[in-house]
């Protein structure tokens, strides 16, 4: 019988598709996007004219509605490439956020151009002082005739040079908590609004990560994601169901690392055998597929309850354990595939060292994975 999260036809040939494009076209982009650390704008280009951007939204915008899917085929390319599957994640981010919390204006306004990726978002929450600390953010937005002044500041916004606009996280109230944050729609140009300097980033070099200042900003109340003081609430929730997306990038990349391991220690030849006949090198590699898998069941599992419309208390835990389970089980197989390249895994001649430092990355972004233990054990103990 099969299970509720087995792919379907439609599934496998989105699968089959990214598999073929991925080989094709961005592995051999791979390691120069890491090296030289700028942009991608021809895999940017390659994603949109596949219609990938779209892809876990629904019909309307183009896409297959399906967070299972989506996770799917961002596993096909980070396999490869992290930071192509990267671009995919930080659009899909933004979008899921209006999508829940916006106004049909703003949906309309602004979900086609995303979804046809003839317009870019990002996300701005994290601040100098606070970042796991969401409560924390200092970035003030006070009323003014028809809308808001904007003043903070913002550290690692991710995609932020490319952006036509970003969703800057700020609080109305005075001194108020998470109930007081609201998104605002932070268009590129505005005046008083400046992004900074990228980050010189150990993993996920390809989309560079800035600080934004934001000066007397002024953002029209149109622009204000949801109800004052309501908006983030909603915002958080679309981010649990995005979580699988996340995890599923964990996914890949542990793929990836045990594809580069298998092909060099069946090439590598050790005490006049090959290196992956001993029994030591097969049994690492059996570990390795053994959690790669078990975190793509579990990964699978969650998006196909975020398909299936769970949400809210019922999801969090899944979502934190999936999150959490895949990109340490990344970071392990990564760091155990670098070990089995013996010296050449340090080189960087070879791709597997870059697999080990995107994954570390992955067990820091989207709520570090502290955060999931925590929101996973606050289900035990309350
Ligand atoms: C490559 C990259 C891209 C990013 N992109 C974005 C982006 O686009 N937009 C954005 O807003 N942010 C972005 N971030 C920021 C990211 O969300 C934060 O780094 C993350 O939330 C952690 O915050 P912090 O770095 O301030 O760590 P802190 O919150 O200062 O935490 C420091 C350490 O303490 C641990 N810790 C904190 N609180 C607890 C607790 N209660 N219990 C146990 N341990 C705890 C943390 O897990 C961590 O290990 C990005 C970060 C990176 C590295």
């Amino acid at each position: 019988m099969p299970s509720a999260y087995a792919l379907n036809a439609e599934q496998r040939q989105v699968q089959d598709l990214v598999r073929r494009v991925a080989r094709e076209k961005v592995a051999p982009r791979a390691n120069e996007i890491d090296r030289t650390a700028e942009y991608p704008d021809d895999m940017f280009e390659l994603l949109r004219e596949l219609g990938l951007f779209a892809l876990p939204f629904p019909a309307e915008y183009g896409g297959m509605g399906s967070t299972l899917t989506a996770c799917v085929a961002l596993e096909e390319l980070v396999r490869v490439c992290y930071n192509t599957g990267y671009i995919l994640a930080v659009q899909w981010t933004p979008f899921g956020a209006i999508l829940a919390g916006g106004t049909d204006e703003q949906r309309k306004r602004l979900l086609p151009g995303l979804a046809r990726g003839e317009l870019r978002a990002a996300i701005a929450v994290t601040e100098p002082q606070s970042g796991s600390d969401v409560a924390g953010i200092t970035t003030t937005a006070v009323r003014t005739d028809g809308g808001y002044r904007l003043n903070g500041s913002k550290v690692w916004c991710t995609g932020a040079t490319v952006a036509d606009f970003v969703l800057v996280a700020a609080k109305t109230g005075p001194g108020g908590g998470r109930g007081s944050i609201n998104l605002f729609i932070v268009e590129r140009g505005t005046r008083g609004f400046q992004v900074g300097r990228k980050e010189d980033k150990t993993g996920a070099r390809g989309v560079p990560s800035c600080p934004l200042f934001l000066d007397d900003v002024h953002v029209s109340e149109q622009n204000r994601l949801g109800e004052e003081g309501k908006g983030f609430k909603i915002v958080m929730e679309a981010f649990n169901t995005a979580r699988p997306i996340h995890a599923a990038r964990g996914v890949g990349l542990a793929q990836g690392a045990i594809d580069h391991a298998t092909e060099y220690v069946k090439s590598r030849r050790a005490f006049g055998q090959q290196v992956g006949d001993f029994q030591g090198v097969r049994w690492m590699l059996a570990d390795m597929v053994m959690q790669t898998e078990a975190a793509r069941s579990l990964v699978y599992r969650t998006a196909a309850m975020v398909d299936a419309g769970v949400s809210g208390a019922e999801l969090a835990p899944f979502a934190a354990m999936a999150k959490c389970f895949a990109t340490d089980v990344a970071m392990k197989v990564a760091t155990d595939a670098v070990q089995l390249f013996g010296a050449a895994g340090i080189s960087a001649e070879y791709p597997i060292n870059r697999y080990m430092r995107d994954a570390k990355v992955l067990q820091i972004v989207e709520g570090t994975n502290q955060i999931q233990r925590l929101v996973l054990s606050a289900q035990l103990i309350a």
